[in-house]
């Protein structure tokens, strides 16, 4: 069974309860281990992943930002192996926490499937995938 680091806990710090519940519950039952490697993001840190090279995000409007409510609504999860980033593994971490997700009662969008559609190819392809990103999907109720 892993668990949080006290580095990856630090990082918790203003990431939506929902969503930080959701990296609790899936790191005890997670086949993979990961660190959390980021959460909160500056608009000034923003501007730079997007206007830098290369470019590393699509968007200045990311779900990174602290949303109205006061806390970052994303967070970047990147699977380890022997201490190291093992980039295909993400899906392993995307089951845990989608199954977590489930037992918090929110939904999220996984940065490996945008749209959705069951599939990462598609999101190879257009270079859109961003295996470490899960973000929650906000729920009009
Ligand atoms: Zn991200």
């Amino acid at each position: 069974m892993y668990y949080l680091g006290k580095r990856s806990l630090g990082r918790l710090h203003r990431l939506h309860p929902s969503l930080a519940a959701c990296v609790a519950i899936a790191i005890s039952e997670s086949d993979v281990d990961f660190t959390v490697s980021e959460t909160v993001r500056t608009k000034e840190r923003q501007h730079q992943l997007y206007y830098g090279t290369p470019k590393r995000t699509w968007t200045l409007n990311s779900k990174h930002l602290v949303q109205q409510d006061g806390f970052s609504h994303a967070v970047d999860l990147v699977p380890l192996q022997g201490g190291q980033p093992a980039w295909d593994k993400c899906p392993l971490v995307k089951d845990a926490m989608f199954k977590a997700a489930e037992r918090v009662g929110v939904k999220l969008c996984w940065g490996g499937d945008w749209n959705q559609n069951g599939d990462s190819r598609d999101e190879h392809q257009r270079g859109s995938y961003d295996g470490p990103h899960f973000e929650l999907i906000e729920q009009f109720s």
